[in-house]
């Protein structure tokens, strides 16, 4: 694949001898990371204010700045301010403002840490931070606390730590290797850690989060290909926000990962002036189904600090939803989720399609705004679910059925205790029947 003008443009203005082959390789790429202003401003034929540069300087001192060369190739020098590839890279003024509802850790991710690297929320699935590195420093990056200020990768010890952790939790039976960005460790250390892992019975699938092939596609070598087929069953998340970002080189990229029989997803975050558009999104997801590439999630934008700019209502995600869904095939739909301030995880949020129903019957609406209904069936005998009754007994092979308890909203339909009401904590009705 031949590199663009304005690759072997940029190729040779950091390094006089700069092959094509170099620029392909991703340990090249990584040591002429964009890491600092002036040198931006050189690339990119920009010259900010004296007041600008300040400001920036600023904002690179408290959240760190790192461009791979193959990512700044992507933004439009002659419209680079509007840019979605440049507005995702390089600082705004906008990020050193703190806004009243900013929070540095919105998720509460290291209050559900019970071990070093672990974030444990959901019942059955873990997050596993193995690098504090990433390719690129994306400003709108969710844990700007954990990654950029300090490009470390966590020694085995500390590894083991977790992946002890995992070990004597039987209920983990997903992890989610995440990070930083677990590809900016070399290929030896993830088939050590993915091994680790696969040794481990009760742990059925493995999924990482990776925004190499968007910033970094070089990353997704034969050899890393090789190494991940053997740790099936496998899973990767990738990050692409806005079609811009599926060059020739990414797509390579996703076809290599995807040629290695490992299922691919992605996570979007609705970004104000990057993807806030029907048609964007659109677009982006008919290209990532036509790479293989499911889209998973689109994340509105957290309450990190200094995202205030890029945040937008969340009516914004439920227009571009409504664009999506009935008006593309199901599987290119995302899911919109808001990941709960204070780590309650994610909730889905969608446009309502049950518009009002009765005993008998369900009247809903479709994506052209046709009024239909669906009649209830005539008799359903409901029966009683204790979780572990007759009928699991009867239809399902139990080892394939681990009983669960219910919770939240599932244990009030559940049977299986008396629970009629959740009254959340501090209820002063609650408090006075137990202090009366
Ligand atoms: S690659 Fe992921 S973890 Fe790294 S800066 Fe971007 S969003 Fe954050």
């Amino acid at each position: 694949m031949t590199l663009s003008d304005r690759q072997l443009q940029l190729a040779s203005m950091i390094s006089e001898d700069a092959a094509a082959r170099q620029w392909r390789d991703w340990r090249w790429q990584m040591r002429h990371s964009v890491r600092d202003i002036p040198t931006f401003e050189r690339l990119l034929g920009v010259t900010f204010s004296g007041k600008e540069r300040r400001d920036l300087e600023l904002t690179v001192a408290k959240f760190p700045l790192a461009v791979t060369p193959y990512y700044l190739s992507l933004i439009d020098p002659q419209d680079w301010r509007n840019d979605p590839v440049y507005r995702q890279s390089f600082p705004m003024v906008a990020e050193a403002i703190i806004g009243q509802n900013d929070m540095t850790d919105p998720l509460a991710e290291d209050a559900d840490s019970p071990a070093p690297n672990i974030t444990h929320r959901y019942p059955d699935r873990v997050l596993f931070y193995v690098s504090g590195v990433c390719a690129m420093y994306c400003r709108h990056c969710t844990r700007k606390r954990k990654v950029g200020d300090r490009d470390t990768i966590p020694d085995k010890a500390t590894l083991s730590r977790g992946i002890d952790y995992i070990r004597r939790t039987p209920q983990v039976r997903d992890v989610l290797i995440s990070g930083g960005d677990p590809f900016l460790l070399d290929d030896g250390k993830l088939d050590w850690i993915l091994g680790e892992l696969g040794t481990i019975d009760h742990v059925e699938v493995v999924r990482i989060g990776t925004r190499t092939p968007v910033v970094l596609p070089y990353r997704i070598t034969d050899d890393l290909c090789a190494m991940l087929r053997q740790h099936q069953p496998l899973w990767i998340n990738t990050h692409f926000n806005h079609p811009r970002e599926m060059t020739a080189s990414a797509r390579e990229s996703l076809a290599r990962l995807a040629d290695a029989g490992i299922p691919l997803g992605n996570q979007s975050v609705l970004l104000a002036g990057v993807n806030d558009c029907p048609r964007i999104m659109k677009a982006l997801v008919h290209k990532l189904v036509q790479n293989r590439v499911r889209p998973y999630y689109l994340y509105q934008c957290d309450l990190s600090e200094g995202l205030s700019h890029f945040r937008t209502p969340i009516g914004k995600g439920i227009e571009i939803m409504e664009s999506l869904i009935g008006h593309t095939s199901g599987f290119a739909v995302p899911q919109y989720v808001i990941d709960a301030p204070g780590g309650g995880g994610k909730i889905r949020v969608a446009p309502n399609y049950i518009l009002s129903w009765s005993t008998n019957k369900v009247v809903l609406r479709n994506y052209e705004g046709v009024i239909t209904t669906y009649a209830e069936p005539e008799s359903y005998e409901p029966y009683f679910c204790d979780r572990k009754c007759e009928r699991c007994d009867l239809q399902l092979n139990l080892e394939d059925a681990p009983e669960d308890k219910a919770l939240g909203i599932a244990q009030l339909l559940a049977d299986a205790d008396d629970t009629i009401a959740l009254t959340p904590q501090g209820n002063d009705r609650a408090e006075r029947r137990e202090d009366p």
